[in-house]
């Protein structure tokens, strides 16, 4: 017979899922109730409001696209792309290939604008693409990019695209709740999350906000939206602010338990307070590898707090240290992608998982690891670079 699962409990480290808090756990357990229930209406009122709150928007069409980040990027792709339509894709990693792949089977033309895995998106070189292709109808990157831990100036960005008549697709997956996520300060047209980076919630769940032009698109489509499930035009009569909710799909209802209660933890400790504490568990653990003598792979300044890209030291294996790690101590860290595959780790602090506990026992666990791997890191100092990084 086959057995229950009971899953080893694990520290996520890497670049998602991270842990989940136990309260978010709980919320999963309650009662399914119908998705029609008047007490589930409100629900989604709240996500609603919640989620307005976590993106910094007044956008009425915000809500939690019911599957992971990836169908969030294809919601806002099909929506406002229509055949022959010119996207600037910005590429920096993995991500921006996956945008790339979406414009292309939308039947709209993909411009493509590279720059080096590991370094941000040029505001230059865009400004140069819409110079070349004054018709380009969006403008489309990656605000966090997991594959390498690199921040992009998402502000300037979305005010090119403003300046030049487009609108502008942001994937803020891992942004949002590690970093400044304000869409209507950005004047982003349609940003699409992910439920299990930053938010301390459960995969499966990916929350996009369209501003008003980007609505406006939408109802002027000349082209049907490719998807029925992702069509907004649909999923706003489910999610829509008119009394009167139609069965679009069966909404993963205790799976929005646990996005509510996620949300309400962080309004609990504020988003300021929020960022504020993945830059300094970030802090105290670059401070902790620098002092084992391992160094970071990408420029402080455009380092995201929730993940972490460090070097993997000359001599040694890659696959060996992350398999000990997960063996030996239940801890999970990320293997580079890419262009950066088998050069760097990704050790991610994200959410919940952002705490000074994790810190400490991913530092202890990396050096005892690298230590019997024969590393030649330096013993006995990160602990002490740590405290110190959090003193001051
Ligand atoms: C994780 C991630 C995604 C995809 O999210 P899934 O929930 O895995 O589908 C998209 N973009 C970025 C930047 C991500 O980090």
């Amino acid at each position: 017979m086959t057995q229950s699962f009971y899953p080893p409990q694990r520290t996520l480290m890497g670049p998602g899922p991270s842990d989940v808090s136990p309260r978010v756990l709980g919320a999963l357990a309650r009662p399914t109730i119908g998705h029609l229930d008047p007490l589930f209406v409100k629900l989604m009122d709240e996500i609603k409001e919640l989620l307005q709150f976590a993106m910094r928007t007044q956008n009425e069409l915000t809500l939690p696209v019911s599957a992971p980040g990836s169908a969030g990027m294809e919601a806002c792709f099909v929506n406002l792309i229509c055949p022959g339509d010119t996207v600037i894709v910005c590429q920096n990693g993995v991500f921006g290939g996956r945008m790339k792949e979406n414009v292309e089977r939308c039947g709209g033309n993909a411009v493509m604008v590279e720059d080096d895995w590991g370094s941000p998106v040029s505001v230059d070189k865009v400004r140069e693409a819409f110079a070349r292709h004054p018709q380009a109808s969006i403008l489309a990157f990656v605000h966090a990019e997991t594959s390498t831990g690199v921040r992009s100036d998402a502000a300037a960005l979305c005010a090119l695209a403003t300046e030049h008549g487009a609108l502008s697709i942001v994937d803020a997956v891992t942004s949002l709740g590690g970093i400044e996520v304000s869409v209507d300060d950005w004047g982003a047209d349609a940003v699409y999350s992910g439920t299990q980076k930053c938010l301390s919630c459960i995969p499966g769940i990916s929350p996009v906000t369209f501003s008003p032009r980007a609505v406006e698109r939408i109802e002027n489509r000349a082209h049907k939206v490719q998807s029925w499930f992702l069509d907004m035009q649909l999923v706003m009569g489910y999610w829509g602010g008119s009394a009167k909710r139609a069965y679009h799909h069966t909404a993963p209802v205790n799976d929005l338990y646990a996005l509510h209660e996620s949300l309400v933890m962080l309004q609990e400790e504020g988003l300021e307070a929020a960022w504020a504490r993945h830059l300094r568990n970030h802090r105290a653990l670059v401070a902790g590898l620098e002092a084992m003598g391992l160094s970071m792979a990408v420029a402080p300044e455009y380092r995201l707090p929730q993940l972490n890209s460090v070097c993997i030291p000359e001599g040694v294996d890659d696959a060996a240290v992350r398999t000990a790690l997960l063996q030996d101590f239940d801890l999970e860290i990320g293997a580079g992608l890419g262009a950066l595959a088998g050069k760097t780790w990704r050790i991610g602090l994200m959410g919940y998982a952002s705490s000074e506990r994790n810190v400490l026992r991913c530092l202890n666990a990396l050096e005892a690891v690298l230590e019997k791997q024969g590393a030649g890191i330096r013993t006995g100092a990160a602990l002490d670079a740590v405290r110190d990084s959090l003193a001051a």
